[in-house]
């Protein structure tokens, strides 16, 4: 993204809309801070510049991979999803990925007003690969993994995102141990990041994800979104 400083008034209106706060007024013009900027394009779509002073520029590689990280009217092209994740975290219940005696796990890294960089993928995923997890072959992020140590590619670490999801499953009884991971990583890591764990409920309508979450320490306080799966066949 760019901001012609020829065109530019400097009503500001674009700097209180970046997620990330990338634009600053400099005299009397708004500038875009390219380290920071996570190229969401909501200031060229939303800032309703009263000049059209903001203007989307071609980008190169690695650059231009900011784009489907943080953009959500884009599609990922290798895997085709659209957004950060994919829908199945939500829909389970629609695409059954996962089985009984499985639990799928998400780590979002970075939100809105904080970002994140690429880099900081690598710390969960070469340890997980010492766990074994099975990774979601649709996931934006499992298309950044280049080796089964849990590598991405070195040129693309400093690329700043919004956010970025990692997406696996993996059999119940490794969930402690993801969860040590998480406890050694976050001491590491330089932005906020949530964790969702996905369980099925069991048939006698019991839960076996809380009672496990409350044995290991963690505070569970389970919310309720329902979908009702009337989104495919
Ligand atoms: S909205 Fe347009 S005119 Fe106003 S500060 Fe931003 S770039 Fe400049
Ligand atoms: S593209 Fe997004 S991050 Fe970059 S300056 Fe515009 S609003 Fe901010």
């Amino acid at each position: 993204m760019e901001i012609k400083a020829d065109v530019c008034n400097g009503c500001g209106q674009c700097i209180i809309i970046c997620p990330v706060k990338a634009i600053k007024m400099v005299g009397k013009k708004a500038v875009i801070d390219e380290e920071f900027c996570v190229e969401c394009s909501v200031c060229y779509r939303n800032a309703n510049c009263p000049v059209n002073a903001i203007r989307m520029k071609k980008l190169n590689w690695p650059r231009k991979l900011r784009i489907p990280f943080s953009n959500v009217t884009t599609t990922h092209k290798i895997t085709g999803v659209a957004g950060r994740g994919t829908e199945e975290m939500k829909t389970n219940d629609v695409t059954n990925r996962y089985k009984s005696g499985e639990f799928g796990v998400s780590i979002e890294l970075g939100r809105p007003g904080v970002g994140t960089k690429l880099r900081n993928i690598e710390l969960f995923t070469t340890k997980f690969a010492e766990i074994g997890v099975i990774y979601e072959d649709k996931s934006p992020v499992t298309a950044l993994i280049v080796d089964d140590r849990g590598h991405i590619n070195e040129e693309i670490k400093d690329e700043r995102v919004l956010s970025a999801i990692i997406e696996f499953k993996i059999p119940t009884e490794k969930l402690p141990r993801i969860l040590e991971v998480v406890r050694e990583v976050e001491d590491e890591i330089d932005t906020v990041f949530s964790v969702g764990i996905v369980s099925r409920i069991k048939e006698n309508n019991t839960d076996e994800v809380i009672n496990l979450l409350s044995d290991l320490g963690f505070e569970v306080r389970p919310n309720a979104k329902i979908n009702i799966g009337l989104g495919r066949p």
